[in-house]
Order: C-alpha cells, then sequence, then structure tokens
C-alpha cells in the first residue's frame, strides 16, 4: 500500500512593513532565538527568512506593529497541498513548539536564594527573597533553596528553613570567612553548574550587585538587576521580572528565554518577610570548593566601620515622614521633623528635595535613593512620580498630604488628605502631643 505524503505546515515568515518601524532599540533582533535579525546602522531590522522559523516573536514584541507574517511562495504551495492532502500531524509544527518550551526542557529546576551574611549575621533581605521565593517554587512545582556560603554559618541552616526554604546548600570553610568577589562566585558558580537552578534570587545589596554581575557574567546568562516584582509564566517556566526601565518612566517585565538560570537582584525592603517558622526543617547539603588563600588576589587586612555623625537609616524605620518640592525650602522640613519625633520615625523625602540641597542623599526615597516598607510613610507635598513610587509603594499604610486632589500619589495612598500641608502637619503633631499628654498612645 502507497505510504500518505506527510507534508510539514508552513508557519510563515516575517517581514518588515515600509515606514512602520520607529528604531526602538532592536527588541525584535533580540527576541529571535534563531539569530534572523540583523540591524541597518539606522536601527532598522533585516529579516533573513532563510532561517526564520516562523515563531512570531518578533511580531509579539514591536511595538509599533512594523513587522507581519505572510507565506512565500513556496509556503504557498506547501499550503495549497496540505489542502488537497488533508491536515499534517501535530508534531509537524514541533520547531515552534521546541523554541516555546525550551525552558521547560532545559533540566534547570528549583529556585534557590543567596542567603547573604556578614559575620554570620544574616541580611534580612534574604529572608525577603525566601518570602517571594516560596510562591515562585510552588508556581513551579519545584524546591525552594538556600545557598549559605561563609565560614560558621551552619545556624544559617535553620534560619533559611524557618523562613521557607526546603533544602540548603552551604559551603562553611574559612577561605569564606569575609566576602570576596572571587571565592564567592567561584563557588557559586561550581554550585549552580552541578545542580542547575532555574532561578537564582540575590539581594540587591553592596554584596549582591558585586556578586550578582560576576556570576551572570560567568554562567553566560541573563540578571535583571533591582525588580521590584517577580512572577511566573507556569506554562514556560519563565520568570517575569518586574523592574522600572526607560528613567522609571515605565515598569517593564523582563523575561530570560534561553539562559539559565534566571537571575535576579532585588532591593532590601521591596518584599515582604513571611512569618518565622521555627518548627519547619529540611535538608542540608555540604559542599567543599577547593579553593586556596594564596589563589585569591584580595586580602582583607582590616575592616573599619564607617559611622557618620548624624547618618539615618530611613530603610530601617517604622514611621516615616517624607517631604518634596511642596515643602518649598529646607527650613521647612523642622515641621516634618517634629511630627517624626512625636512619631518616635525619621524624615524622609524625594529627590528634588535632595537636588535643590535641602536635605542630603541618604534621606532620598524611589529609585534612585532608597527603598523603604515602614508601617506608616506620610508623604508630603510630593506628587508622586513613578520614580518616588517603587521607593515607597509596599509601606503598610501610605498618607498622602498633598493640596492637588489629582496628584498621584493618592492612587497609592491609603489615607489622602487634600490641603494646604503647612495647615496639616502642625495640626497632626499638636493633636498627637495632646494624645500622648492624656495617656492615650
Ligand atoms: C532616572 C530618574 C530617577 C529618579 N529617581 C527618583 C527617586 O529616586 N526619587 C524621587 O523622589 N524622584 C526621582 N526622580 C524624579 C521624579 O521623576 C520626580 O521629579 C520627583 O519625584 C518629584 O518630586 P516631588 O514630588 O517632591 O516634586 P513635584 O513633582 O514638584 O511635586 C510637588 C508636590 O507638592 C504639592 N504641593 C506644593 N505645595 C503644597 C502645599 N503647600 N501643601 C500640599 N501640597 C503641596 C504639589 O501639588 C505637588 O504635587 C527620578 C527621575 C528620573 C528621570
Amino acid at each position: 500500500m502507497e505510504e500518505k505524503k506527510r507534508i510539514k505546515k508552513p508557519l510563515g515568515v516575517a517581514r518588515l512593513l515600509e515606514g512602520k518601524c520607529i528604531f526602538c532599540g532592536a527588541r525584535c533582533q533580540s527576541a529571535c532565538p534563531k539569530d534572523c535579525v540583523e540591524m541597518t546602522e539606522q536601527g532598522e531590522p533585516i529579516i533573513d527568512i532563510t532561517c526564520c522559523i516562523g515563531c512570531k516573536k518578533c511580531v509579539k514584541i514591536c511595538p509599533s506593529q512594523a513587522i507581519e507574517m505572510y507565506f512565500t511562495p513556496e509556503q504557498q504551495r506547501l499550503l495549497d497541498e496540505i489542502a488537497r492532502h488533508g491536515a499534517p500531524a501535530a508534531e509537524e509544527e514541533a520547531g515552534q513548539e521546541e523554541v516555546i518550551n525550551s525552558a521547560s526542557d532545559s533540566g534547570y529546576r528549583g529556585v534557590w536564594v543567596f542567603v547573604e551574611q556578614i559575620n554570620g549575621e544574616p541580611a534580612a533581605v534574604s529572608w525577603e527573597l525566601l518570602g517571594v521565593g516560596r510562591h515562585l517554587s510552588w508556581q513551579l512545582k519545584v524546591d525552594l533553596c538556600a545557598v549559605v556560603i561563609g565560614e560558621k554559618v551552619q545556624h544559617l541552616c535553620s534560619e533559611s528553613f524557618a523562613y521557607g526554604a526546603d533544602k540548603v546548600y552551604i559551603v562553611d570553610e574559612p577561605v569564606f570567612r569575609f566576602y570576596r568577589t572571587q571565592p564567592y562566585f567561584v563557588a557559586l558558580c561550581n554550585l549552580v553548574n552541578k545542580y542547575k537552578p532555574e532561578i537564582l534570587l540575590i539581594g540587591a545589596t553592596g554584596v549582591g550587585r558585586d556578586l550578582a554581575g560576576a556570576l551572570a557574567t560567568c554562567l553566560n546568562t541573563g540578571l535583571t538587576a533591582d525588580c521590584t516584582g517577580l512572577g511566573v509564566d507556569e506554562k514556560r517556566r519563565l520568570l517575569m521580572q518586574t523592574r522600572p526601565a526607560f528613567g522609571g518612566n515605565i515598569m517593564a517585565t523582563i523575561v530570560t528565554e534561553k539562559n539559565w538560570p534566571q537571575m535576579a537582584t532585588v532591593r532590601p525592603h521591596t518584599m515582604h518577610i513571611h512569618e518565622k517558622d521555627p518548627s519547619r526543617s529540611g535538608e542540608i547539603i555540604r559542599e567543599r570548593q577547593y579553593i586556596a588563600e594564596d589563589d585569591i588576589a584580595t586580602k582583607i587586612i582590616e575592616i573599619i566601620e564607617r559611622t557618620q555623625e548624624g547618618s539615618v537609616d530611613i530603610a530601617g524605620a517604622d514611621f516615616i515622614v517624607s517631604g518634596g518640592r511642596g515643602m518649598q525650602s529646607a527650613d521647612n522640613f523642622r515641621i516634618l521633623q517634629e511630627l517624626a519625633d512625636e512619631l518616635g520615625g525619621v524624615v524622609a523625602c524625594s529627590r528634588c528635595v535632595v537636588d535643590a540641597g535641602w536635605m542630603p542623599a541618604e534621606r532620598q526615597v524611589g529609585q534612585t535613593g532608597k527603598t523603604v516598607r515602614p508601617k506608616i510613610y506620610i508623604a508630603a507635598g510630593i506628587s508622586g512620580a513613578i520614580q518616588h513610587l517603587v521607593g515607597m509603594q509596599n509601606s503598610d499604610i501610605i498618607i498622602a498630604i498633598n493640596r492637588d486632589k489629582h496628584a498621584p500619589i493618592f492612587e497609592v495612598a491609603h489615607y489622602g488628605l487634600v490641603g494646604d500641608l503647612f495647615k496639616i502637619i502642625p495640626s497632626l503633631t499638636r493633636q498627637l502631643k495632646a494624645l500622648r499628654a492624656n495617656g492615650k498612645t
């Protein structure tokens, strides 16, 4: 009996529509899984249809709908033939499936969190990352693992379990007593290459930023820094990494589609710490790293603690009274300090205030300042630009005071007071003082 001829259904190829490219910065090129897109000097794509697999990624990512799919005459001929012979089998579209499912087929599994510590003292951001990591691992149905590197850091295993880890990989050796880029990234790189996690989260601290950059380079993978939100596309096992982009004017969700692990850093105070459960336990995997002290170029000779007189840590404060351009002068911040003193809190500010020289840069909240998560954040005379919001929008309670009822700050505020801050702030301070005098606070 003659075997029925099987024809692969063509998916079409991509082409650029004339005059529609807005030179967005080669998004189509970076989306193409087969490197079929070259860019002209002007920044317009040239699509090589001989290697195009019809995955439509460039079409979907183009912000100006400048790319469309079409069938070449050869493909059109095949389509006509299919119409005559009947539909192709499902596996004949495997070319496209191969691309879409590549994350699932990578062989990389599990969500890892790097537990940062100094002298055995953990950085709280590590527990925040275990909190968000818990959700990601539930969604992906994999283990949440902590990675502890240091000297005399055994106690961080039980802490990691208490904050949600199912497994801890620990490297505990004298050479890791102090953080140094070289031994830490070599050790972490070896662990990743051995155990192959699909996601690796690191705190966006001084240490974390240094380590993450070196590690991503060594592993030849993507790294999204300073994420403000993390989620997963469960079907494609992709980490959805959200962060401000283009000067903070948009929130971009970034994916690392073709390299593993998918790496992200997250600033302290951005994510919520889950309640500690000391009854939890899990598996501890001890790893040895053969890194000799003599092979490390950097030596720690002395550690000098930086203590600046009058310096204030706004990131760790429970109550923050923050002022913006509406404060009008440095002197006027006195009324915010009075309110902060009543609350037992600190004064912070927007970037305009720092630029005007009214407050030091260490008090700035936002994208280029600090991320805060106090119990109460009072924003006085702050309009609520996105670059400010990304630094405070996760506060438990936000109280906004602004004379413009349309100010964007009211969109994130739990309580809004429309009016003149120079009347409202002193009045709040007076009432708090009165309550305190009556023993009611
Ligand atoms: C790359 C980049 C990074 C940035 N990073 C940061 C950052 O980290 N942090 C940050 O804050 N900004 C940042 N900015 C700047 C940001 O875009 C805004 O310009 C800034 O946040 C505005 O500060 P503001 O709200 O104090 O001032 P304005 O936007 O001028 O708002 C002042 C507000 O005060 C109100 N007001 C005036 N008088 C009174 C009164 N008497 N009573 C009540 N309300 C009054 C007004 O109605 C107005 O809403 C960044 C910008 C860029 C481009």
